[in-house]
């Protein structure tokens, strides 16, 4: 298909400094869990997005020095350090984008657990967050000494080939930004005080940065204009447009963003596409050098209004390229309904934070480039003449039966219920999860383009009519059901009065399903993911008093690392919901249940006419025990394999059913070996010891 003429401003080539960028797609930096200790299989994440379209593909932030440490980013502290990089910088310019570096030293923000060195701040202060250090105020040596440390960084950066060089004043996250902000800085020589001397370093920076670089790379500065604190912070009425009009023509490009990354990196529970904009938005007539910006863009006509309307030149994205590393290329090619928009749950973000190989929700694919040979647009095809019976259209299903019809086998598609998408329809219709119904659009969308694949509606599968089917492999992606007996991570063992109070007794299936409790509702909370949460919000909404008991410290707590927690905290209390935190139900009775504290197990009563038990989920096995049962008959109806897949194998996430069914549709049930089966970087001994 040919590109659509109305997007071929987004494929307009864009100067930044002395490189050129192929088109307006940015990739901005971004974390992925890969980093220093994954670099070939980061550098392989990183050159599909080239692969895919974008025309500049940045690190993510990159430790200069060891007074900055943090374990699981890349870093360039010594020259030892450029190789990893270089690799990186191969594979993006291989596919003809340009590569940019982001250079970071954290300040005060770093915990140096590594190196054990003293934080360091504009002023003294206690160290990020609940970091048991102080970082010390840093004098006139400390400035020089980060400056030439910068310096070197970039001097490495540029001899592993970067096309782009960061200088980095975002997320609260570096030290030119800690100078910028006024919480940081109560200096009172000309580094401090009046915005003019708090913007004296990040000047400084800059101009290093270009003398370093030459004409050989571009300059980017990534700066936070909006802290969204008011005046204790970075506001785009005084630093941020101070430093844009002060500084606007150094760099040749603007990366501009809120901070910190939880206002940067928004999930859609809490804002819709776009949502920078009115913060950014001013910076274009500030400056004649190009702007970036982000808001989780996935819309090509979104993307050109903000270019026709002079927002940004270019469209950064980090979730949508994670999502889909191929969006330049389809917009490019006019395939604008095979995107596969990001849904904004940013899984991507929390499995970061766990610093391990990110995943996404959306992109099965993602940071198994490398290691396990995944793509996230071709497949192998298939290899054998297997018809193959896919029951339950969820997540899982989907995903593996839109895969297994890529790779060209004949796929039937048997669903029980009258909507497609599982979990993921019921799930898209409580408060603020629409946009997750993008799980099922997309997979449907692509199904539908394919003719090997057959659906059929209202058709609940038991093990006779499955094997009448004639499929020589089954998979089973029949999801999971919420427990009813409130037994989960605190308690082992069904709760007292929990079969006793049934009619009383409701799970967040039951909700979804549009049970309506009968008075104030308790929510018993031991998932600790979403969806207390959001079963709390759905029923304060609907005008239930409600009150959410959980034995973490926080509603939702695992929410911590998707940088949710603090909105969902926020939310809770606007919508009046009761939090009982470090608490468990203990027992259910009539009207009301027993709670008791975590610590000192001292019990109290809470009125309740209903109690919703967000537990724990059971998978639904029973046609898989059932087909087990008789491998026989399964043998003379032509079954060779009958395999579990998603939430019926293992409840999770939704980025897990979507995962199991991809690799489902790759692997086709084959048994896990004894060793690993992926690719792995193991650690190079020292020479010495
Ligand atoms: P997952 O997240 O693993 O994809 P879901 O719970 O979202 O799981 O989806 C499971 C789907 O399987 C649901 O749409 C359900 O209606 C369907 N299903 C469950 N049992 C059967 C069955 N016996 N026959 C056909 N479909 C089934
Ligand atoms: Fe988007 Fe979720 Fe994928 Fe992150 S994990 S890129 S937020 S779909």
């Amino acid at each position: 298909m040919a590109r659509d003429p109305r997007y071929d401003i987004l494929f307009e080539p864009v100067r930044i400094g002395p490189v050129t960028a192929r088109n307006r797609f940015y990739q901005v930096p971004h974390c992925n869990g890969m980093g220093r200790k994954h670099p070939t299989a980061m550098a392989a994440m990183r050159g599909v997005k080239a692969e895919g379209g974008w025309a500049v593909v940045c690190t993510e932030q990159c430790d200069i020095h060891v007074t900055s440490d943090t374990e699981r980013e890349i870093r360039l502290w010594d020259d030892r350090d450029i190789p990893p990089l270089a690799r990186m910088v191969d594979r993006v310019h291989g596919r003809g984008a340009l590569a940019g570096l982001e250079p970071t030293h954290m300040g005060y923000h770093a915990g140096n657990f590594i190196g054990r060195e003293i934080p360091m701040a504009p002023s003294g202060r206690p160290a990020h967050g609940i970091l048991p250090f102080h970082a010390r105020a840093m004098d006139k040596t400390d400035i020089a000494d980060y400056r030439r440390w910068h310096r070197n960084a970039v001097i490495r950066g540029k001899k592993a080939g970067f096309d782009i060089i960061y200088v980095y004043a975002g997320h609260g996250l570096s030290l030119p930004m800690h100078f910028l902000s006024p919480r940081h800085n109560r200096r009172a020589d000309e580094y401090g005080g009046r915005v003019e001397n708090r913007v004296r370093l990040l000047r400084e920076v800059i101009e290093d940065t270009k003398e370093a670089v030459g004409d050989a790379c571009g300059v980017a500065v990534r700066l936070a204009v909006n802290e969204l604190l008011g005046p204790r912070g970075i506001t785009p009425d005084e630093e941020g447009r101070a430093a844009i009009e002060m500084l606007g023509e150094l760099p040749d490009l603007w990366d501009v963003n809120v901070s910190e990354w939880e206002n940067d990196s928004e999930s859609s529970r809490f804002a819709e596409e776009g949502y920078q904009e009115e913060h950014i938005a001013f910076v274009k007539s500030r400056t004649t050098k190009p702007v970036v910006g982000v808001g989780r863009y996935t819309s090509p006509d979104r993307m050109v209004s903000l270019v026709r309307n002079g927002v940004l030149d270019m469209i950064g994205a980090a979730r949508p390229s994670i999502a889909d590393p191929f969006l330049p290329r389809k917009i490019e090619e006019g395939r604008i309904d095979d995107i596969r928009e990001c849904i904004g749950c940013n899984v991507c973000v929390g499995t970061a934070n766990q610093n391990t190989y990110m995943r996404c929700t959306q992109n099965p694919t993602m940071s198994e480039e490398w290691r396990r040979g995944w793509h996230p647009e071709t497949i192998p095809p298939a290899d054998t003449d297997d018809r193959i019976l896919v029951v339950g259209a969820g997540p899982a299903g989907l995903e593996a039966a839109r895969a297994l019809g890529q790779r060209g086998y004949d796929v039937t598609l048997a669903e029980a219920g009258a909507e497609l998408g599982g979990r993921v329809a019921r799930e898209s219709r409580l408060p603020g999860l629409a946009a997750w119904g993008r799980v099922r659009d997309w997979r449907v969308g692509q199904l539908r383009k394919l003719p090997n694949v057959e659906i059929f509606m209202a058709s609940e599968m038991t093990a006779d009519t499955v094997r009448e089917t004639g499929a020589g492999m089954v998979a089973l992606a029949t999801g999971a059901v919420w427990r009813r007996d409130g037994s989960g991570r605190y308690h082992d063992f069904p709760l007292p009065g929990a079969a006793a109070q049934a009619r009383r007794v409701l799970t967040p299936d039951d909700i979804m399903a549009g049970a309506e409790p009968e008075g104030p509702v308790a929510v018993y909370d031991d998932d600790h993911y979403y969806m207390g949460g959001a079963i709390a919000e759905k029923l304060a909404r609907d005008g239930h008093a409600v009150s959410l008991v959980t034995p973490a410290r926080a509603v939702s707590s695992w929410t911590e690392f998707t940088l949710e927690i603090d909105r969902i905290q926020t939310r809770m209390r606007e919508l009046g919901v009761t939090l009982h935190l470090s608490h468990a139900v203990t027992r259910i009775d009539e009207r009301e249940v027993e709670i008791e504290d975590m610590y000192s197990r001292r019990a109290a009563r809470i009125e309740a006419g209903a109690v919703v038990m967000v537990t724990a989920q059971d998978p639904v096995d029973g046609l898989y025990r059932d087909l087990m049962a008789d491998e026989d008959a399964n043998r003379k109806a032509g079954i060779r394999r009958v395999s579990r897949i998603g939430d019926c194998y293992g409840p999770g996430p939704i980025a897990a059913a979507v995962f199991g069914g991809y690799r489902y549709a790759r692997e086709l049930g084959e048994a896990i070996g004894d060793g690993c089966p992926w690719k792995r970087e193991t650690v190079e001994l020292a020479a010495e010891v």
